[in-house]
C-alpha cells in the first residue's frame, strides 16, 4: 500500500475484530489502565480468562520460576508438570485422562476427535454425527465453527463439513427425536457464553446425561467459559447431581492469561486415542503447566468458590432491582455465577460503549446481550462500583431515548 494516506497504526492487523478504540497497558485485580491514563473496572476478564484478575502474584511468581528453569520440551518425552496438572484435574472432575492444549478450539477439536474415534475402536465407524444447539460457540477452527449454533460463522467458508448437526438449545424432545444409528455425541456448554449466558437447569443436565446413557451417545460439555468456578462451583455441571460428561473441554481460566486449553475424558470415551492418533507441539508445555498448577491451585479453593457464589447473589439482585426501574433499557437478567448477561433493548454494542465511557468494560453477546465476566476475586465493593456504573448507563440510555 503506497497511495500516500496516512496510515491507521492496525494497518498490519487483519481485520477480524471490532475493536474497541482502547488499549491497555498494566492491570491488576479487577483493574486495568489504559495507554491514555484512565483506570477501568474490568468485567471482561479477557473474555473470563482473567479468573484471578491481572498481574495475580499468584500466577506471576510460577510463570517466573518457570521462565528461569525450562519452557519447552516436545511431547515425545515426559513432561512431569503436565502429569501433575492432569492429576490435579483428575482428582477434581470425573476425568480420567488428559490432552492438554494452547486453546479452548483445540480442546473441542481433540474432544471431537476422541468421540469419533471412540465410536470407530468400538466397531461403529458409521457414529460420525455430533449435535450441536443453536447460539453455542466452540471456536473457530473448521471443525469447532460446524458444531458451534452460528449459521453466519459458515459463511464463504465453503460447503458445511458432514456430520454436525444443530438444534435448539434446550429442547429435550427435538434432541431425543435426533439421536439416530449414527449419532456420535452431543456437545453443548452447561451455560452458553458467546449465545447470551443462556443456562441449562440441573434437570435438563441429568436428563442429557440420562439420554445419552440410553443411546450409547457421548456427552461432551464445552466448559471453556462456564468452567472452573465461573459459576460458583468448579465446574457447571456440578450443579446437577448425576450429570457429569464424558468428554469436557476447558480453557480460558486454566492459565490465567497464559493459552492453556485442556480435553479431559473417561477412560472408557478415550479408548481410541492411541499412539499417533492426537499431538500437539505446544500442548502441555513446562511454561503453560507451570502457571495451570498454579493457577488450578487457586481455582479449587473451597473459599474462592463460595466467595463467587456470595458475588454472584449480591449482583443477581442487584442487577434485578436495576432491570426494575430500568424496564425500557434491561429486558432480562439470566446467567449462572459470575457469567452474567443482560438482555438489552438498546443496541448492546452503544451501552457497552456508554459503559465505557463510565470506565466500566463489559463484554457483547448473542441475543443482544451484554455479559459481565469479572475476575472471580471481585469484592463486593468492586461488584457494587459495578452496578453503579451500570445505573449510569441506564439513565443515559433513558435520557436518550426521552430526547
Ligand atoms: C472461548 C470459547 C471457545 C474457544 O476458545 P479459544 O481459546 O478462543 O480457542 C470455545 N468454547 C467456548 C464456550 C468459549 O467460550
Amino acid at each position: 500500500m503506497a497511495d500516500g494516506q496516512p496510515r491507521s497504526p492496525d494497518t498490519h492487523i487483519m481485520g477480524v475484530y471490532n475493536r474497541a478504540p482502547l488499549a491497555f497497558e498494566r492491570g491488576e485485580g479487577v483493574r486495568l489502565w489504559s495507554t491514555d491514563g484512565d483506570v477501568y473496572l474490568d468485567c471482561v476478564a479477557g473474555i473470563a480468562v482473567n479468573a484471578l484478575g491481572h498481574s495475580n502474584p499468584k500466577l506471576v511468581a510460577a510463570l517466573k520460576a518457570q521462565g528461569e528453569k525450562l519452557w519447552h520440551v516436545s511431547n515425545i518425552y515426559r513432561i512431569p508438570e503436565q502429569e501433575a496438572l492432569a492429576a490435579r484435574l483428575c482428582a477434581a472432575t470425573f476425568a480420567d485422562v488428559i490432552f492438554f492444549t494452547n486453546s479452548g478450539t483445540e480442546a473441542v477439536e481433540c474432544a471431537l476427535k476422541t468421540a469419533r474415534r471412540y465410536h470407530a475402536a468400538n466397531g461403529q465407524p458409521e457414529r460420525i454425527d455430533v449435535i450441536g444447539f443453536e447460539g453455542s460457540f466452540h471456536g473457530r477452527s473448521y471443525a469447532a465453527v460446524n458444531a458451534s449454533g452460528n449459521a453466519s460463522y459458515l459463511e464463504g467458508f465453503g460447503p458445511r463439513l458432514p456430520g454436525y448437526v444443530q438444534l435448539p438449545f434446550g429442547d429435550h424432545e427435538a434432541l431425543k427425536a435426533a439421536i439416530g444409528p449414527t449419532t456420535a455425541a452431543i456437545i453443548i456448554e452447561p451455560v452458553q457464553g458467546e449465545g447470551g449466558a443462556r443456562s441449562l437447569s440441573a434437570v435438563q443436565l441429568d436428563a442429557l446425561r440420562a439420554l445419552c446413557d440410553e443411546t450409547g451417545v457421548l456427552l461432551i460439555y464445552d466448559e471453556i467459559q462456564c468452567g472452573l468456578g465461573r459459576t460458583g462451583r468448579l465446574f457447571a455441571y456440578e450443579w446437577a447431581d448425576n450429570a457429569a460428561p464424558d468428554i469436557m473441554c476447558v480453557a480460558k481460566a486454566l492459565g490465567g492469561g497464559f493459552p492453556v486449553g485442556a480435553c479431559l475424558a473417561t477412560t472408557e470415551a478415550a479408548k481410541g486415542m492411541t499412539v499417533g492418533a492426537h499431538g500437539s507441539t505446544y500442548g502441555g508445555n513446562p511454561l503453560a503447566m507451570a502457571v495451570g498448577l498454579a493457577a488450578i491451585d487457586e481455582l479449587t479453593k473451597p473459599e474462592l468458590l463460595a466467595h463467587v457464589r456470595t458475588v454472584a447473589g449480591y449482583f443477581g439482585q442487584q442487577l434485578s432491582g436495576l432491570a426494575d426501574r430500568y424496564p425500557g433499557v434491561i429486558a432480562e437478567v439470566r446467567g449462572k455465577g459470575l457469567l452474567i448477561g443482560l438482555k438489552l433493548i438498546p443496541n448492546n454494542r452503544d451501552f457497552m460503549a456508554l459503559a465505557r465511557d463510565e470506565k466500566l468494560l463489559i463484554a457483547g453477546g448473542g441475543d443482544n446481550c451484554v455479559r459481565l465476566l469479572p475476575p472471580l476475586v471481585i469484592s463486593i465493593d468492586e461488584a457494587r462500583e459495578a452496578v453503579e456504573k451500570l445505573e449510569r448507563v441506564c439513565q443515559t440510555v433513558r435520557k436518550h431515548a426521552a430526547a
